[in-house]
């Protein structure tokens, strides 16, 4: 499997299956990495291996993705489950990717690279939440599709994706003991003037299942409270959260609290690129700057689906389409016609897919920055006044930070508390977050051995 490839496509989630689909079905030569064993990504996780009545309670939109995947795998399209990206080198003649599968690292060249690493989900910094039993709602949901259960499971946060894990818990048979609603007072307010375009293309669809979820939640029992100041209380491990609701603090215990305040673009890979990334305000993330065929601004290299910036899953495959589309005229496979030919009906269902995103981003925007007390860069421990303390002696940025506090320079290389640190810096400052800037980012993007290094080869060197 080792040469030159039209197109590497980073990431087997729907931007990159819909990409080299739509490349290997018009005879292109595409490889699709992935870190993990099966295709999927981050919302059809494990859909290939999943009994039929699990599929069916995680819901119509999880289900949706088996024709997908089967269209990948039937495609042509050449794929390796496993397989971690760690860094990659823009060329002139073609951009070198470098991945470890089982302790091996081997190179590949493709004339374009496709970045559809996806989204990862907005750290939110709360007293007490780096302790064992408190997870990103994501990390409960990857265990729901696993078939493991969560005892004594609060929901705290806000989001889609809240109502949809406390939904999928309860089709499982984990009720959860309640759902912790942090949307901030007056954010509905703020959001419905965006109302009327939210209701366009698709966006009507997204708003009536979201009313349904919560009543669904309703019906089945479960305490939505709308709270702020959520704490996490333990010593070991987690064992209750308090909160505050109704004007008074209340307290429940629990074993596992699930934290969501929505997901953001998953940022290091584009960043250790090269490529221009600008702040945008609405989904309160980085985003990479790109055009409308998910061209970056370093020759050759691309971005689909939620690494782009948060469209979902739908959106996220068509922008995949999209991405393809202009992969095939870059490896001269069709021209500037046929590429529009391919994209053209995905272009239009994209924007009908993220019509309700304004709405949603505004309705579901974050609350503040954490309070001076509470850890933000975990791997170090450094808290928001630490870093508040480092701006105020000089430190002009995160990479600043970095010198003065080791914020960053732990295992997750800087992936959880960059797009705090940033936004704290920036308060701290008085400056606009694309002066503020993020980390420097090099590459490898995720630890690796020195075996792994030292056993580089040629893909198909063995
Ligand atoms: C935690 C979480 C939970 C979510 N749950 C839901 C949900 O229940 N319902 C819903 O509608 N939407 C959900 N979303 C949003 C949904 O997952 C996305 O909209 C959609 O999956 C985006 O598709 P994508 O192809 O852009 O990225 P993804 O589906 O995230 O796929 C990206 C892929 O890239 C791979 N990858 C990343 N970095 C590397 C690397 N260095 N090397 C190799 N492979 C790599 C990952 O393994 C992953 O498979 C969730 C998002 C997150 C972050």
């Amino acid at each position: 499997m080792s040469g030159v490839f039209d197109a590497v496509i980073i990431g087997a989630g729907p931007a990159g299956m819909a990409a080299g689909a739509v490349m290997a079905e018009r005879g292109a030569r595409v490889l699709v990495l992935d870190e993990q064993a099966a295709p999927g990504g981050q919302i059809y996780r494990g859909i290939e291996a999943m009994p039929a009545a699990r599929v069916a309670a995680m819901g119509a939109d999880y289900a949706a993705g088996a024709a997908l995947v089967a269209r990948f795998r039937a495609s042509g399209a050449e794929y390796r489950p496993g397989a971690m990206v760690w860094q990659v080198v823009p060329g002139e003649e073609g951009h070198e990717v470098w991945f470890s599968i089982a302790g091996k690292s081997r190179c590949v060249v493709g004339k374009s690279v496709l970045v559809a690493a996806g989204a990862m989900e907005r750290p939110v910094p709360v007293p007490g939440w780096t302790l064992p039993g408190v997870m990103g709602a994501g990390a409960v949901q990857v265990l729901l599709k696993a078939g493991i259960g969560a005892e004594r499971l609060v929901i705290a946060g806000a989001g889609p994706l809240v109502l949809l894990l406390a939904a999928q818990c309860l089709a499982l048979g984990v009720r959860p003991l309640a759902v912790l609603d942090t949307t901030p007072a007056g954010n509905f307010a703020a959001a419905l003037p965006l109302l009327p375009g939210a209701v366009r293309g698709r966006g009507l669809g997204y708003l009536w299942k979201g009313l349904l979820l919560q009543a669904r939640l309703r019906f089945g029992g479960v305490r939505v409270v709308r709270v702020t100041d959520v704490v996490l209380e333990g010593a070991e491990a987690v064992r209750a959260v308090s909160f505050r609701a109704g004007g008074q603090v209340q307290r429940i215990e629990a074993d596992i609290v699930a934290l969501h305040e929505g997901v953001i673009p998953a940022q290091q890979m584009t960043r250790a690129l090269g490529c221009a990334h600008k702040w945008d305000e609405g989904q309160r993330c980085f985003r990479p700057v790109l055009d409308g065929f998910g061209n970056t601004s370093v020759h050759g290299v691309l971005v689909a689906g939620d690494g782009g910036g948060i469209g979902g899953a739908r959106a996220a495959a068509q922008a995949g389409v999209v991405a393809g589309a202009e992969m095939l005229r870059r490896a001269g496979r069709v021209d500037g016609v046929g590429r529009d030919a391919v994209a053209g009906p995905a272009l239009r269902d994209l924007a009908a897919e993220v019509a309700v995103r304004p709405f949603l981003d505004r309705l579901f925007r974050p609350a503040g920055l954490p309070g001076d007390e509470v850890v933000v860069c975990r791997c170090e421990e450094v808290t928001a006044g630490d870093i508040r303390a480092a701006a105020a002696q000089g430190a002009q940025g995160p990479n600043q930070a970095k010198a003065f506090l080791r914020t960053g320079m732990g295992a997750c290389q800087g992936r959880i508390c960059g797009p705090m640190v940033s936004e704290i810096m920036a308060g701290a400052r008085g400056v606009s977050m694309d002066e503020i800037g993020y980390y420097r980012i090099r590459a490898p993007l995720k630890p690796i051995t020195v075996g792994e290094l030292a056993a580089a080869g040629d893909d198909g060197d063995d």
